[in-house]
């Protein structure tokens, strides 16, 4: 490495902005678009109130918006493989060398996070594009080593950790193990062959989400969708004696950010209030203090023991792990206090 260990930091944590295009629905019902995006990195934000008293035109009163930067700022047309190019493609070969990663998507319900993360089945999302990634460079990988992929997918809600591959009503444990970092007890592991068998298992997987099965987007919203993608090699010639290595990323469908998203004036720390989630608000403390410790150069302590999230993931946050942050966000003016707080705790994170 020819960067400082510092800058290295610095590039380990990737923010990324995607704004959704306004539905039909929400266009019978007038809503207006409030946002738009510039050179892919800038994101500008009008108050609706000024839109209208303006008749109407987006970016007609410059000194009124307000103005985000970021590594990426994706527009209502980027497509799914896009927005993995650039967000997560870098990833790939980071975690089949051995090397932890972790992408979540985050936002508030109605924002796109699970058309970002799992997608649909015609239009695949980052699950799906990372894996079929994956299977394409380790031919490359293979001449001289044998590989292991497996994935697991989980849910955390209220706390509890369920399996989404196979259901059941039990609540999982996790433990560390010193061989191979955090484990959830019990969790199943799917060995995976083809990347095209996984997308119906995580479209399966998605709909046993608490979401899904109550149909109310109150529970819906709470719900963290993890998936694990392990991939374990190594070398042919070393025979028995070889050495196992273990790269492991996290790509997470995160809870909704409406009830957590007030953020105070000094980093992206979020006040705890009424309801809620434990474990969004850890993963912001958390990234918060890695920020910072790596900003200036302290050694603070991460408090990832205070939410399931924040323990299960880490083994691959900070460190040498590499994570990405994609903010989801409306563009209607019916979302703008969402939308004002997931661009200002998405600005925080960098
Ligand atoms: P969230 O998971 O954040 O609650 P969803 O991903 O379920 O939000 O998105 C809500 C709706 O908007 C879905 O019907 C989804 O298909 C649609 N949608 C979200 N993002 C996009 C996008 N970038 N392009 C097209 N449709 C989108
Ligand atoms: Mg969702």
């Amino acid at each position: 490495l020819k960067c400082s260990w510092q800058d290295f930091m610095l590039t380990c944590l990737q923010v990324a902005v995607r704004l959704r295009p306004l539905w039909n629905k929400e266009i019978e019902k007038d809503e207006f678009e409030i946002v738009r995006i510039l050179d892919q990195k800038v994101v500008i934000l009008m108050d609706p109130a000024d839109i209208l008293n303006e008749q109407n035109v987006l970016g007609k009163n410059r000194s009124k918006e307000k103005q985000y930067a970021f590594d990426f700022a994706f527009d209502k047309d980027a497509i799914q493989t896009e927005v993995f190019s650039k967000t997560t493609r870098f990833l790939c070969d980071g975690v089949l060398n051995g090397y932890n990663a972790t992408v979540f998507a985050y936002g508030a319900t109605g924002a796109g996070k699970t058309y970002t993360m799992l997608g649909t089945e015609d239009k695949p999302g980052i699950m799906f594009q990372t894996l079929k990634e994956l299977f394409t460079k380790i031919k490359d990988y293979q001449i001289d080593r044998n590989y292991n992929i497996r994935v697991s997918f989980l849910e955390i809600y209220n706390e509890q950790i369920r399996d989404l591959i196979m259901v059941s009503s039990e609540v999982l444990d996790l433990r560390e193990d010193p061989v191979k970092g955090v484990q959830v007890a019990g969790l199943s592991e799917i060995e995976v062959d083809t990347p095209e068998e996984i997308l119906d298992l995580l479209i399966f997987g998605n709909r046993n989400r608490q979401v899904e099965a109550t149909g109310a987007n109150e529970t819906s919203s709470r719900s963290h969708a993890v998936l694990q993608i392990i991939c374990e090699h190594k070398d042919r010639d070393a025979g028995i004696e070889a050495e196992i290595r273990i790269g492991k990323l996290s790509l997470i469908d995160l809870a909704g950010s409406e009830r957590a998203s007030k953020t105070n004036n000094r980093g992206i720390r979020m006040i705890e209030g009424a309801n809620i989630n434990r474990s969004l608000l850890a993963l912001g403390n958390c990234i918060n203090m890695l920020h910072e410790n790596n900003s200036k150069n302290q050694q603070n302590y991460i408090p990832f023991r205070d939410s399931k999230l924040t323990r299960l993931l880490k083994d691959s946050l900070g460190g040498n792990c590499r994570t990405v942050m994609i903010a989801n966000i409306s563009p209607s003016n019916a979302c703008y206090e969402d939308t004002h707080n997931t661009l200002k705790y998405a600005n925080r994170a960098k």
